[in-house]
């Protein structure tokens, strides 16, 4: 029987765990041994975390849901509960880190997952969609975990898939980290025209990597962020709130070392990420 594991009992990995759960045995870690409470729809359910510091088993399927800002921290472990077949999903927005992890059999997934955790109380919004890349092997994961409510994707578009959610966050991550705002900031014009100012810059990015994106992905995306209640804050603005280190690099900071890779000019990103780098400086 296939052994699952989850790292990180925050807003996706809990989700995931608590999915896989239903079909399967899986073993939820975090840095020590605690009880998570996961609320979904009108539902709490009560999940318990195992120590990854602890842990002495290995996995055939291991999905990491920590904060790119911690992915160096775990891949002793990560190493340690491996077998030479382990597959590992990395579920985490921006795109880079993929790199920190060239010695294992791992893919990233694009996450469709939305959630909050705050102390050990785990909100889940909505959805609970991971997009993969095309892969014998993940698409008899996806069979097995057929049952369950997390949908795992296949898809031939998995790269555009990966960047357009790159954009996505982008746009509204930069806005409401930069502003401490959620994203009732988008309803003032000028913070609106500047966030589609940076998705123009991202698309260029995008298209010199060789993407089919237009014109028209950019206004996709601001219907999208038209979408958004207004209260909604984004990861990066939650982290900026709680003064902890951003995913800036692999987001903001991927696209602008990618920009320069083409040598493209793109002045409002590099505003962004000189702001983000000072916000950074020293925490
Ligand atoms: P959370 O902060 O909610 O969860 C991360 C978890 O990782 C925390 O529970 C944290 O534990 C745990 N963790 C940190 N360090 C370690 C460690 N060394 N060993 C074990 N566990 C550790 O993050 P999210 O779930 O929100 O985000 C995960 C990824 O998914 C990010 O890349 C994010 O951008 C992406 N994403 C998030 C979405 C969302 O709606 N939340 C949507 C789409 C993508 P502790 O609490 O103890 O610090």
């Amino acid at each position: 029987m296939t052994q699952y594991a989850v790292i990180g009992p925050g807003a996706v990995g809990t989700v995931i765990a608590h999915e896989i759960s239903k079909v399967a045995a899986v073993k939820l870690f975090g840095r020590r041994e605690q009880q998570v409470v996961l609320n979904s729809g009108s539902n709490d359910y009560k999940i318990n975390v195992s120590s990854l510091l602890l842990n002495s088993d290995t996995f055939d399927v291991i999905f990491v849901a920590v904060k790119v800002t911690k992915l160096a921290s775990i891949l002793p472990a990560l190493q340690a509960m491996s077998h030479d077949n382990t597959v590992i999903i990395l579920c985490q927005n921006g795109m880079g880190q993929l790199d920190m992890l060239h010695e294992f059999n791992a893919v990233q997934a694009v996450v469709y997952i939305s959630g909050q955790k705050t102390d050990d109380y785990v909100r889940h919004f909505q959805d609970k969609k991971l997009i993969l890349p095309v892969n014998q092997e993940l698409q008899r994961i996806s069979q097995r975990l057929d049952a369950t409510k997390l949908e795992l994707v296949v898809s031939p578009d998995y790269e555009a898939a990966l960047w357009f959610k790159l954009l996505v966050n982008l746009g509204i991550n930069t806005v409401t980290a930069l502003t401490k705002n959620t994203a009732h900031v988008l309803e003032l014009p000028e913070v609106m025209q500047l966030t589609e100012q940076l998705l123009q810059e991202g698309l260029r990015i995008a298209r010199a990597e060789g993407l089919d994106f237009t014109a028209q992905t950019v206004q996709d995306i601001i219907a999208i962020y038209r979408t958004y209640a207004g209260d909604m804050g984004t990861s990066m603005y939650y982290d900026t709130l709680a003064g902890v280190l951003l995913e800036y690099d692999y987001i903001q900071g991927e696209l602008q070392r990618l920009a320069r890779k083409h040598q493209l000019t793109t002045p409002l990103l590099d505003v962004c990420c000189t702001l983000l780098t000072g916000y950074q400086y020293k925490r």
